[in-house]
This record gives C-alpha cells, structure tokens and sequence, in this order.
C-alpha cells in the first residue's frame, strides 16, 4: 500500500465529481496536502446538486445556487485555483458523448497531469450520478490527447492537447493500493465539508458518516484518519 508518495510527480491535478460536496467529502484532506506542496487544483462538478435537498423544501434553481455559492465556500477553504460546474441536473447525469466533450475540454483548458474521480467499476455504488461522472471522466482521457478530438476546443485561449498521465479513482473498494494518512488535516477536510451547509445542517453531527468511513479507511495503515484510493495504470 503506497502512500502520499503515490503523488509525488503530481503537478496540477483535476477533480471529476458529480455533486458539489463530493470532492470534499471523498479526497479533500488529500488534495490538502498536495496543495500545501504547491500542487494546483481544479474541480469539475458535472451537475448542479439540484436535488440535494432530503426535506424537498426548496425549489431547485434556488438550491443550485445555495450549492454553487457553498462551493466556491467549501474552494477557499480548501485553496482550490478554479471550480467548473457543467450544470446537469442532478439525479440525470448520463456518460454521453456531450459530458464526455465537456470533460475533455477542461482536461484541455486546464492542463491537468493528473485525475481524481470516482471509480464507475465499484459494483457498490449505488448513485448513478457518481457512477457516470467517473466513467465520462475516464472516457475523455484518451480523446482529450487526440488532435482532431473536437479541434474546436484547442482554439480556446490557453488550451493544448489533454495532458493526463495518472489517474486515482475514489469511492472504490476494489482492493484500493494507495491509503493517504489524513488526520492531521482532518479540521480543515471537515471545514470545507461544513461549507456544504444545505447538505450538512447539524455541522460535524451530520458528519458522523464521513469521520466512520475515513476512520475504517485509517485502520490498515494504522492511522486515525485516511482517504482510499484505487491507482489505474493508464499510458
Ligand atoms: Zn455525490
């Protein structure tokens, strides 16, 4: 089981996710200690988190906005260099060619070595949201490297051919190789998660969950705290 090592070529990395919350949620205390090395970070939300709401007292346009605010909360937090959101609606998102464009091109715009997203293949995951979010997120890694992939998009001002070399999947419990100790920032992980304030009313009491899944994630490596990932090999 590799550790922090893991990212240590790491240089600007990327974050596929569905739903604002779930980069903080799934690798946030991670990307924190990439950052504090000077690692930029970028985070793509394909959908809106417009049904993140279990009371239904909201209307949905009014709650993507609350999500979209609490996500730029939750980026300063965690000092992310810019936040994408692709405004699907959420419960709706399909791996389709569309989606699997729009990734590519901020593969493209950003310059990104390296890929976090959820992984599509963990037979657990019961969200369809995450699930297709981590498949687009792969598919568009090789077209993002083609030139004649939607040549469009390499007219756009600083973009170049997709520069993705690795990629760590997230959510996954298919013999994950790389266990990130993360207790020491596990304050400011929990702060960016409580920046999702609709989703997260009782503050760390709604967090109750998380601190249970990153403790289990802790226990191989001994540690109080830490972040799974799965490591594909990718060319
Ligand atoms: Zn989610």
């Amino acid at each position: 089981m590799k550790g922090l090592e893991a990212f240590e070529d790491v240089k600007r990395a990327i974050v596929v996710a569905a739903h604002p919350d779930d980069l903080e949620c799934c690798c946030s205390g991670t990307l924190l200690q990439l950052i504090a090395r000077g690692v930029e970070v970028f985070s793509v939300n394909c959908t809106l988190g417009d049904i993140g709401d279990s009371e239904g007292r909201l209307r949905r346009p009014a709650l993507a906005e609350t999500r979209l605010q609490e996500t730029e909360s939750a980026a300063r937090v965690l000092g992310l260099v810019d936040t994408y959101n692709l405004g699907h609606h959420d419960g709706e998102l399909v791996a389709n060619l569309d989606l699997r464009a729009a990734i590519a091109r901020l593969y493209r715009i950003t310059q990104a070595d390296t890929l976090f997203t959820f992984d599509p293949y963990w037979a657990g995951q019961i969200h369809p949201d995450h699930r297709a979010a981590g498949q687009a997120a792969l598919d568009a890694y090789m077209p993002s490297k083609m030139p004649l992939y939607r040549p469009e998009q390499l007219r756009e001002p600083g973009a170049g051919l997709g520069k993705l070399q690795r990629v760590f999947l997230f959510s996954t419990d298919r013999d994950p190789d790389v266990a990130v100790d993360i207790t020491a920032a596990y304050p400011v992980k929990l702060a960016a998660c409580m920046a999702h304030a609709s989703q997260f009313p009782k503050g760390e009491e709604s967090l109750t969950w998380l601190k249970e899944m990153d403790g289990r994630g802790g226990e191989p490596i001994g540690v109080e705290y830490a972040e799974l990932f799965k490591q594909m090999n990718v060319w």
